[in-house]
């Protein structure tokens, strides 16, 4: 009995060494044999036989280039490989976008397809195809799992969608028709939730333990939070739904059925309308309103739309900052747009008036994975499953 509990238990060490080595090896995009051991605190000879397994199990592979460590060999470099693939989803009001993404976060496979306020049952059977046709042309991979990232409020644990406004969804399953029609594990979370993870790993928060990220799209305005590295979801996933913090009490009536909330004062479309531009992509939107600004000013008619909506937004981010003391604050979508469009001074105004220790040291960066950043994250929540026990996966076949 006792020696069946030690061996089971010896598994589970085991399982979660080759977790922790598969996760770094993931976010760092490669890292060397020495790093691992140094981050991990394991001998030698434990992360070799780690990355052993791995290996065998086409997650990884090694490369002799590693930098070197101290006077000794050169550390071996271990790599991610391009084997095991997640689908990531993201449906829009517009648009649905599907990719497949490997290892290290990289995109492999992309494709957008147009669509109107497509209902579940649509999106499933979109997804279901492209799924199908863009593995079928990476014959070498095998898609193992998949992330939906949605513009709405999703229960975390089974993937059931509360409220998606925009799209008109409410109290629709989702991930399960999706997990049926592809044939393997899907998850879903809110897309705010997601960015923030993505730009939080491999983006514009790395390096950073506390983070708030707030992701405007055509739904509305979202957010994601990090406190002391541990991603903040709430009791039932709901947490971070900054776009309905209110701003205004007399403000526009919002799509959630309140007054003056941020997403209802900071819009997409009347940044969009003040360029003349009808549904830009996130980029047309920056490089639109960049160039009206040097054309007219800050003093112009685009300048005053640009301050009256960072007045806004300030409201909103002094309120977090006093709340949750975050180190860096990352804006993604049009909400990046619109800081990197307004002058310095303007910038400067943004905190002025949150409490001075907290506001001091918060960075406020734009995101930096742009239009991939939904994706990137919906990736992030299918690998979690998938990297928490590496050995599920079939042996790689032997190379010739
Ligand atoms: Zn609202």
């Amino acid at each position: 009995m006792v020696a069946e509990r030690a061996a089971t238990d010896a598994g589970r060490v085991r399982q979660r060494n080759l977790a922790a080595v598969l996760r770094l090896v993931h976010e760092s995009r490669g890292v060397t044999r020495a790093d691992l051991t140094r981050a991990l605190g394991l001998n030698r000879s434990t992360i070799g036989d780690l990355v052993g397994v791995l290996v065998e199990h086409g997650w990884v592979d090694e490369r002799d280039d590693g930098q070197r460590s101290g006077v000794g060999r050169p550390s071996p470099l271990v790599i991610t490989r391009d084997q095991w693939l997640v689908a990531a989803i993201n449906p829009e009001l517009d648009v649905i976008d599907i990719a497949l993404v490997s290892l290290g976060g990289e995109i492999v496979a992309r494709r957008r397809t147009a669509v109107d306020r497509p209902g579940v049952a649509e999106v499933v059977a979109i997804v279901a195809r492209v799924v199908r046709e863009l593995s079928a042309a990476h014959p070498e991979a095998q898609v193992l799992g998949a992330g939906v990232a949605v513009p709405g409020l999703v229960r975390r644990d089974d993937g059931y969608v509360r409220l998606a406004p925009r799209l008109g969804w409410s109290d629709e399953p989702l991930a399960a028709p999706l997990a049926f029609a592809l044939d393997m594990p899907v998850a879903a979370a809110n897309d705010a939730h997601l960015g923030s993870r993505a730009e939080l790993t491999f983006g514009a928060g790395q390096g950073a333990a506390s983070v708030l990220y707030l992701n405007g799209g055509p739904s509305g305005i979202g957010g994601g939070l990090v406190i002391d590295g541990h991603p903040v979801d709430g009791s039932a996933g709901y947490a971070g739904e900054i776009g309905h913090v209110s701003v205004d009490p007399r403000g526009a009536l919002c799509a959630c059925g309140a007054h003056g909330c941020l997403e209802a004062l900071v819009r997409r479309d009347a940044l969009s309308a003040a360029v003349d531009l009808s549904h830009p992509d996130d980029d047309e939107l920056d490089a639109a309103l960049q160039s009206a600004v040097a054309l007219e000013g800050s003093e112009g008619p685009v300048g005053a739309i640009l301050s009256e909506q960072l007045g806004w937004l300030a409201i909103a981010l002094r309120s977090a900052v006093n709340l949750l003391n975050p180190e860096r604050i990352v804006l993604g979508g049009h909400l990046a747009a619109l800081w990197r469009a307004v002058g310095e001074h303007d910038r400067h105004t943004v905190l002025a008036e949150a409490l001075p220790v907290t506001a001091r040291d918060v960075r406020i960066e734009v995101a930096a994975l742009g239009a991939q950043r939904l994706l990137i994250g919906a990736a992030e929540l299918a690998w979690d499953a998938l990297i928490a026990d590496p050995t599920e996966v079939p042996l790689r076949p032997i190379a010739p």
